[in-house]
């Protein structure tokens, strides 16, 4: 089952990545976390990613695009994977479609987590990340057991530098320019679904759930 979450910034798509991760037995691919990672590790894709990222901008698709096809050909992809930020663009769409189409396959599902800006912007500002293993908390609606410190794997959790009020605005600029098009793209592959993200996130994952089957 291959799922690709749509979605403005902060809508939850990988709060309900990571539950369908784990139902289904399937990866969680964000590549928001894999740039995160370079960035903590210190590589040198880290330190190119991070000058867009801090903007609030999308990172070339020259440099995205090769690491997502790279993260979905290993092995633990075969039964599929659940993609969290990416595709942002339609050429990023496109250059998966053709990459899928090669093998003889297609995106299965692509499920739209709809939530106003009003809502994006509270979400973001209380947003916590745990940067060792990709979970995420809100201080308000999903806090941690012991405040400030994952309780998936322990390690601190922090504020995203692009979480920050004057990036929150250019990223929800960017989603509508660039990926909110991506909506008719899969809707003219008859594959999207619109989920209502203002809910509960146990409500919205059960909705979710519900069209996976
Ligand atoms: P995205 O991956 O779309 O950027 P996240 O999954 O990181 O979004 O969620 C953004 C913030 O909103 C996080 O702090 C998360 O804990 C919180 N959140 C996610 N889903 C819900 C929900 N259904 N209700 C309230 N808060 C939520
Ligand atoms: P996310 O964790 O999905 O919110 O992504 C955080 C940031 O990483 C984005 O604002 C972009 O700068 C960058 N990024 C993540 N995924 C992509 C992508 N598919 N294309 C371009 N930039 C991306």
């Amino acid at each position: 089952m291959k799922i690709v979450m749509l979605g403005a910034p902060g809508a939850g798509k990988g709060t309900q990545a990571q539950m369908l991760a784990k139902k289904y037995d399937i990866p969680h691919v964000s590549t928001g976390d894999i740039f995160r990672m370079n960035i903590k590790n210190g590589t040198e894709l880290g330190m190119e990613a991070k000058k867009y990222m801090d903007q609030g901008l999308l990172v070339p698709d020259e440099l995205t695009v090769r690491i997502l096809l790279d993260r979905v050909a290993r092995e633990d992809c075969r039964k599929g994977y659940v993609l969290d930020g990416f595709p942002r663009n339609i050429p990023q769409a496109d250059v998966l479609d053709e990459a899928l189409s090669k093998l003889g396959d297609k995106i299965d599902y692509a499920i739209n987590v709809d939530v106003p800006d009003e809502n994006i912007i509270r979400r973001m500002g209380g947003r916590r990340a745990c940067l060792s293993c990709g979970a995420t908390y809100h201080i308000e609606h999903v806090p941690p057991k012991k405040e400030g410190i994952c309780d998936k794997c322990g390690q601190e959790l922090v504020l995203r530098d692009d979480d920050k009020p004057e990036t929150v605005k250019n990223r929800l600029q960017v989603y509508k320019e660039q990926t909110q098009p991506l909506i008719d793209f899969y809707t003219k592959k008859g594959v999207l679904h619109n989920v209502d993200g203002t809910k509960d996130m146990n409500e919205v994952f059960e909705a979710i759930v519900a069209i996976l089957g």
